[in-house]
């Protein structure tokens, strides 16, 4: 049976598109949002049917929602999360205000090996029922569609119930949802004096063939990092991946400068995420290939490490998204309008570019841009409905602040 649901009224409706994008914005069109002041919007069967000013209102629908004085945008595209987990970790961060630093941790067996051994024991329904309760926390935020890694099992066995949970979240849920392989997201203790390649070939002869046999992955990550796996490990991930046609997208540029940019884009990475650290040849490589750089800034500031140089990013041209990276040790919140607020206050993005970066780029950067990520005929219905706010910079600007006030998911409230 159709249902058509028709919001007037709407004060300012945000980000639409007539004619969809295929390519992620750049530069200087990041800080482009199109917008309809004084406009409707109509979904039908789940999906946007039409949209435009008050004047093409159609007269009738199923459902109506008045939203005078309130804006209406896309739902988030949450494009890197790590939201199956077993236990949070706040006793580490106790730690860490105490004065330890993040690689101390790592390398006392802590941090994500310590989120590995939690989710090891943790029985699969467990996991499933934990990281529901998440999804439907960050739907409160507004969030329409996520990325979510696997990455704490590290183990055959554990990274296949990772996955598997990923796939039952994809199953029940309204919320699109994509999932990244990252058996690559730290060396295991009993590999790591002198047998880091055994634990490489685990993941490459073990893991791989069987999470794709299931087709239980979309994407494969890999954590390059001084603390985690080499720019040529990565190499051999991401090329053990391909035969797979599982397209890379890499936890890069995080501590250190090494190079994985530059292998990344080399490898046709769908993105490259963190980037808290980038030097001009990093900047090249972006500028030489299609890898859309993926921003996490709430990371940073949990770490209150360096910030990601989004300025020098977007002025040279580059496609950046944002995302969360919600995960129990160094981003414990999937609050996607506190990222814009980091962004626009700390990384001096615009408003429009926050915006624009965390819907249509984030769609890019899981290639679901003719589903998601914008207010155009045809892709899933998904929006924000805003309470009255005075403007459009007025939501990142009002940091903290519930302005989120109504979320549909496929046309349906949640
Ligand atoms: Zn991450």
């Amino acid at each position: 049976m159709s249902t058509s649901l028709l919001v007037s009224n709407i004060k300012n409706l945000i980000l639409t598109e007539d004619s969809p994008r295929n390519s992620p914005l750049r530069g200087a069109d990041l800080a482009h949002l199109p917008s309809i002041k004084n406009a409707f919007l109509l979904v039908e069967n789940q999906r946007i049917k039409d949209f435009g000013p008050m004047k093409n209102c159609p007269e009738r629908a199923d459902r109506t929602i008045d939203a005078t004085g309130r804006i209406v945008l896309p739902a988030w595209v949450d494009s890197h999360t790590h939201l199956v987990f077993a236990k949070t970790r706040e006793d580490e961060w106790v730690n860490r205000i105490k004065g330890m630093s993040y690689e101390e941790i790592a390398n006392r067996g802590g941090g994500i090996l310590n989120s590995a051994k939690r989710l090891q024991e943790t029985p699969e329904d467990m996991l499933f029922e934990q990281a529901l309760g998440r999804l439907e926390e960050i739907k409160n935020y507004g969030t329409g569609a996520i990325e979510i890694k696997s990455g704490y099992g590290l183990t055959v066995e554990s990274e296949l119930k990772m996955l598997r949970v990923i796939r039952r979240l994809k199953e029940s849920n309204e919320m699109g949802i994509k999932a990244t392989f990252l058996g690559a997201h730290s060396v295991p203790m009993e590999y790591r004096n002198g047998n880091r390649q055994g634990y490489i070939d685990l993941i490459i002869n073990e893991m791989l063939p069987q999470i794709a046999g299931e087709g239980l992955a979309d994407y494969i990550d890999v954590f390059c990092e001084k603390v985690a796996f080499s720019v040529s490990e990565t190499e051999q991930i991401m090329e053990a991946g391909a035969r797979y046609d599982l397209k890379p997208k890499i936890h890069v540029n995080q501590f250190y400068c090494l190079g994985g940019i530059a292998a990344a884009v080399k490898h046709g990475a769908i993105s490259v995420d963190h980037l808290e650290v980038v030097d001009d040849s990093d900047v090249e490589a972006l500028k030489n290939g299609e890898t859309i750089a993926t921003l996490l800034p709430s990371a940073p500031f949990f770490l209150n490490d360096h910030i990601p140089p989004a300025r020098k990013l977007i002025d040279a041209g580059l496609p950046v998204a944002l995302a969360t990276d919600f995960n129990p040790g160094t981003s414990p919140s999937g609050r996607m309008p506190f990222v814009l607020s980091l962004a626009c206050i700390q990384m001096k993005m615009l408003p429009e570019e926050a915006i624009n970066a965390s819907t249509l780029n984030g769609a890019f950067a899981l290639e679901w841009a003719d589903e998601y990520g914008s207010i155009a005929r045809g892709k899933a219905a998904n929006f924000i409905l805003t309470k009255e706010v005075p403007s459009v910079a007025y939501l990142p600007y009002a940091f903290g602040s519930d302005w989120v006030k109504r979320v549909f998911i496929k046309g349906k409230e949640s």
